[in-house]
């Protein structure tokens, strides 16, 4: 009889152990403090912002909301917002959730992170914010975005979710832009099962958005913006402190996966790794690669082998948001190198204790598809 193997899914959560939460649960049943910016909150921002290296952290309930929250205090919602074609489905509909036109821009075909010409050429009277996807926490070109974004006089708003941890030159990929947002959920590289956090460069905005987040209330008798509830919980901020000490180890184990990988494939005919590990700075989120034109079948009958051995690999992201439905409305025209991505991208099992022997499995079926 052949004895299958357990599935392989394309990420494992890690979790503190048990223990470390205790003393933290205990101090939420003392207290009764359960949410609305209680003192496990205040202090895991505190610790976040110590972390990242970062001014302002304001945490929320997750990074969807966070999008929404860090549009929304532009003070408006109405026109254009410029963002790539190529992302996770939530970046997109967080800004037309908003109330924003969205204009879906091309992505660079090397990083998939958005081209910022392609956005200079979208930018019209209505353009109101641009709105860029560290993808995979590779760095967007940063500075490229900046420029244009200051000389046309419009903010720069970073979709930052897959980036806790990563950091280039100058430090946190998420000190970029007017205001960066990251996600903690279940599925990232650092998590409270669902989690977020905006990062903000001054206490004037910071206060804002911590407003927004709680349905715009000043004090008691004064509401003074539309808000909405993004707040985090206290026993979700526990979760947040008592993993935060173990991520640094976490990354560290996902690069020595992330090598053995690249190692093994970067050799192979008709499959590019997206993000090389040999980059400073990676936080090794992902293991996306492209599957292209000499490897011997296409990305989706390549993800069907996988799954027939039980290896649970995912298009991340297919299908192009300017193909869904809702947004049919959206010219989808000049996405040729998202599209390209999109049809191609295959990201792998990749967490920190992914087994030696499992990873061999999928590289196995990778290197020998037919086999
Ligand atoms: C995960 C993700 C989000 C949403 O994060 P949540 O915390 O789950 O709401 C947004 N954008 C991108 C690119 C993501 O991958």
């Amino acid at each position: 009889m052949i004895v299958p193997h357990d599935p392989l899914y394309v990420t494992r959560p890690t979790l503190p152990p048990r223990d470390d939460i205790e003393d933290l649960l205990k101090k939420i049943w003392d207290s009764r403090f359960l949410t609305n910016r209680g003192p496990l909150l205040q202090r895991f921002e505190t610790e976040l912002e110590r972390y990242l290296d970062v001014p302002h952290v304001s945490i929320v309930a997750n990074a969807t909301l966070g999008c929404m929250v860090a549009l929304r205090s532009l003070g408006i919602d109405q026109g254009e917002v410029i963002t790539p074609a190529f992302s996770f489905v939530a970046t997109a509909h967080a800004a037309r959730w908003v109330g924003f036109d969205l204009v879906f821009a091309d992505i660079d075909p090397v990083t998939l992170n958005l081209d910022p010409k392609d956005v200079e050429r979208r930018i019209t009277p209505r353009t109101r914010a641009i709105f860029p996807v560290h993808c995979y926490a590779n760095p967007c070109d940063v500075e490229a975005l900046a420029e244009i974004g200051a000389r046309h006089n419009i903010p720069v708003i970073y979709d930052g979710a897959h980036c806790f941890g990563a950091v280039d030159e100058g430090g946190s990929l998420l000190r970029h832009g007017d205001l960066s947002v990251v996600s903690f959920h279940a599925t990232k590289v650092f998590s409270t099962f669902e989690g977020g956090a905006i990062i903000s460069h001054d206490a004037k905005t910071k206060q804002l958005i911590d407003r927004l987040c709680n349905y715009g209330i000043v004090d008691e008798t004064q509401i003074e913006a539309l808000g909405l509830n993004a707040k985090m919980s206290e026993l979700h901020a526990a979760l947040g402190l008592a993993q935060l000490p173990y991520v640094a180890s976490d990354i560290e184990k996902r690069a020595g996966v992330s090598q053995r990988y690249w190692d093994q494939m970067s050799g192979i005919p008709g499959v590019t790794c997206v993000c090389p590990p040999n980059r400073a700075g990676l936080n090794y989120y992902s293991f996306p690669i492209l599957v292209g034109q000499q490897y011997p079948m296409s990305r989706d009958i390549l993800y069907q082998k996988l799954q027939d051995v039980g290896v649970h690999a995912r298009k991340y992201f297919y299908p192009l948001l300017a193909d869904l439905p809702m947004y049919s409305d959206v010219s989808p025209g000049g996405l040729d190198n998202a599209r390209r991505a999109s049809e191609q991208v295959l990201c792998l099992p990749l967490y920190p204790d992914l087994a030696s022997t499992d990873q061999d499995r999928i590289i196995a079926c990778i290197c020998d598809p037919c086999g």
